[in-house]
């Protein structure tokens, strides 16, 4: 069975070296993939990062930030409010409006108590409330205090009025000292109940207790008459009269608008220490979310550029696998299709990688092809025992030599030669010793050729032809002289011709006239008739 097997190239060492020594190729799809497989890694761990920051940010201002924020407001519109329910109490006028306002005030004070509370550190706004809520408490008593003395003073006046009513409706009294020192006991405690001052007021009382006893004492009076101005005298100076009463209710009225005020202030104070702790509660808020914005705008900076120099990189590396790699590859691709068209371009595409290697390879393959293509052809135009050119050889150089003979109009002598006796020859020595004789003759043959566009062929058997383009017939006369010399020299021994004792041939001439334009088959018949009439006229010799 035939093998089929291709036979293996010869890998030159330069290749050898390839294989060992280069793997670019890999390493620069490895170095590339994993520069951006990094950079892109770096890239999407930032921006996960920043994300999760920023997500820990707004879940902080909208869970504890900003509803401490509406808290501290909402506590700062509270303690406003209790400024006007302090003054609602203040300005009371009865019991029922005082325990309202009381009330009001409590309720407040306990709403804000659990904001202070809620929004942690604020022991000083806590203990400031308790403070509030004590002084309340006492300019609530104050003016508890102040409305029944009010109340009292109101009873007594009434009593005043009730006696004074009997001294001036009474007919028979209406012009008596008794009814004209009522009057005057009534009008002085009128006067003297709407001073303001203190001393102003005793000093009406003195008055009245001087008008009182000097009355008493110079004037008649009945009975009856002395026991109700006793009455009047003692429901206005006694230490429960009306004198007292207002003397007290000035006292106290002093001490409720001292403590108005100052639980007013200290309210004011409070709602501003509220505002302030609100404001810089706000200011750190406010502060906490710039500097993280700085943070984030500062990491966003980076994160752009992180991605511009990834973008880059790709490009970088996009951009070199297109001019390092494809393109020489495209290039190679061209030459190699090129190459096989026949023409005749190297394959280089520098480098010095597995591109480089594989262009070598076929630089090589081609070339190995080339040459067996040269060697087939060469050797299908060479006759195999003589190592002249065969008949096809012939055939080709033939026309390519009436070709150019056309063109130069220049002759071409042709020489076909017969071995004389060759049947002897071989029946007498030999088939081996036949071939090696049909050998030497083409080897005297090619040595007597002198210029190198001389050509010799074996026709076929012991028959050969010689072409010798731009050689006129006189010229072919010497040349076929020439062999036969040659022959005679090299005297091959033929003991069975009967021509002479060594080899000899004969020699038919033509010479191609350009003018004529034979061809190829009748120039080789005429010089085939020549050889006839040298054979004829007796062999070892030429004829034209
Ligand atoms: P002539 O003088 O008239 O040319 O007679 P010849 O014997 O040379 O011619 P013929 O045509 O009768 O015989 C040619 C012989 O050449 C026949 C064959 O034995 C021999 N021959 C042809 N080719 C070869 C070959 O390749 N090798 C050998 N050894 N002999 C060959
Ligand atoms: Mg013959
Ligand atoms: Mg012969």
């Amino acid at each position: 069975m035939k093998d089929n097997k291709p036979v293996p190239f010869k890998i030159s060492d330069s290749q050898q070296k390839y294989r060992r020594v280069h793997s670019s190729l890999n390493t620069v799809f490895t170095l590339s993939f994993s520069i951006v497989l990094v950079l892109s890694s770096i890239v999407a761990l930032i921006a996960y990062d920043r994300l999760a920051a920023f997500e820990k940010l707004l879940d902080d201002t909208t869970a504890t930030s900003f509803p401490k924020v509406m808290s501290y407001a909402k506590m700062y519109s509270q303690v406003n409010e209790l400024t006007y329910a302090t003054d609602s109490l203040t300005m009371a006028n009865s019991q029922g409006q005082r325990r309202i306002a009381f009330d009001d005030l409590k309720v407040k004070i306990s709403a804000i108590r659990p904001r202070v509370v809620e929004l942690g550190n604020a022991q000083r706004l806590l203990m400031q409330l308790d403070v509030i809520a004590q002084e309340i408490d006492a300019l609530n008593a104050l003016i508890e205090e102040q409305l029944t003395i009010s109340d009292l003073l109101l009873k007594q006046r009434r009593a005043v009025y009730r006696i004074h009513d009997i001294a001036i409706h009474d007919e028979e009294l209406a012009h008596s000292d008794f009814a004209h020192t009522v009057s005057r006991l009534v009008i002085m405690a009128e006067e003297g109940l709407s001073f303001k001052r203190l001393n102003k007021i005793k000093n009406m009382s003195r008055n009245i207790t001087k008008f009182y006893n000097r009355s008493v004492e110079t004037l008649n009076f009945e009975d009856s008459q002395k026991l109700l101005l006793s009455d009047l005298y003692e429901g206005l100076v006694a230490a429960d009269g009306a004198m007292a009463m207002k003397i007290q209710s000035l006292r106290v009225l002093g001490r409720t608008h001292g403590r108005a005020d100052f639980v007013r202030n200290l309210v004011i104070d409070y709602a501003r220490l509220a505002e302030y702790e609100s404001f810089k509660y706000n200011g750190t808020v406010l502060e906490d979310i710039k500097d993280f914005s700085e943070t984030v705008d500062a990491q966003t900076k980076t994160l752009g550029s992180a991605a511009i120099v990834t973008f880059v990189v790709i490009i970088i590396i996009v951009f070199y696998i297109q001019r390092r790699l494809i393109r020489r590859l495209v290039l190679l691709n061209k030459k190699v299709v090129s190459r096989l068209a026949g023409e005749s371009i190297d394959l280089k595409v520098g480098g010095k990688d597995e591109i480089t290697a594989i262009a070598k390879s076929f630089e090589e393959f081609a070339q190995t092809i080339e040459r067996q293509k040269q060697e087939l052809l060469k050797s299908s135009l060479t006759d195999g025992l003589t190592n002249v050119a065969n008949r096809r050889g012939l055939d080709k150089a033939i026309k390519n030599l009436l070709l150019s003979a056309q063109r130069q109009q220049w002759p071409i002598a042709i020489l076909m030669m017969d071995i004389d006796n060759f049947k002897k020859y071989n029946d007498f020595y030999g088939h081996i010793e036949g071939d090696e004789c049909l050998q030497k003759i083409a080897s005297a043959l090619k040595s007597v050729m002198r210029r190198p566009e001389d050509f010799v062929a074996r026709y076929g058997g012991e028959e050969f032809v010689c072409l010798l383009p731009n050689t006129p017939l006189s010229g072919a006369e010497i040349v076929a002289d020439s062999i036969l010399e040659q022959l005679k020299k090299d005297h091959i021994p033929h003991q069975r011709s009967d021509v002479a004792d060594y080899v000899t041939l004969s020699i038919g001439i033509t010479v191609y006239n350009a003018e004529k334009e034979e061809s190829s088959d009748s120039l080789l018949k005429l010089a085939d008739t020549a050889l006839y009439r040298a054979k004829k006229r007796g062999k070892n010799c030429y004829s034209t």
